[in-house]
């Protein structure tokens, strides 16, 4: 596992479109295929938060991008997996995100120390 991406964007009033969303992250963090919305699944939202799942079609690298949309903006946090979506979704059946817990998660994982460690991997 290791942190990918972190990027903020403007924010878009009314903006709650995971597809739309997933455009800030417009390549494979392996390959850097640019890949296909559609290849996207879907396997968590609530009203802060899209956790999705994405298969390269070039590399087959599997990876988790989170979704986050805040007061000031959009911002995502992706994280490569060995996951495929049957894992994830069951895993997040078994394990329910609150709100509180998405963006806990996402302040940890956006923390500088510790992108740069993901970085240095
Ligand atoms: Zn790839």
């Amino acid at each position: 596992m290791g942190l990918y991406m972190s990027r903020m964007l403007p924010s878009k009033p009314h903006f709650d479109n995971w597809r739309e969303a997933l455009k800030i992250i417009s390549r494979c963090p392996i390959c850097s295929e640019n890949y296909h919305t559609d290849e996207a699944k879907l396997f968590a939202k609530n009203e802060t938060a899209s956790l999705v799942h994405i298969t390269c079609h070039k590399c087959q690298s599997s990876f988790v991008a989170m979704i986050v949309m805040l007061g000031q903006g959009l911002s995502s946090v992706g994280m490569v997996t060995d996951l495929n979506f049957a894992d994830v979704e069951r895993l997040h059946k078994v394990v329910p995100l609150t709100t509180d817990e998405i963006i806990e998660g996402y302040q940890f994982m956006s923390q500088a120390e510790f992108i740069k460690e993901a970085v240095q991997q």
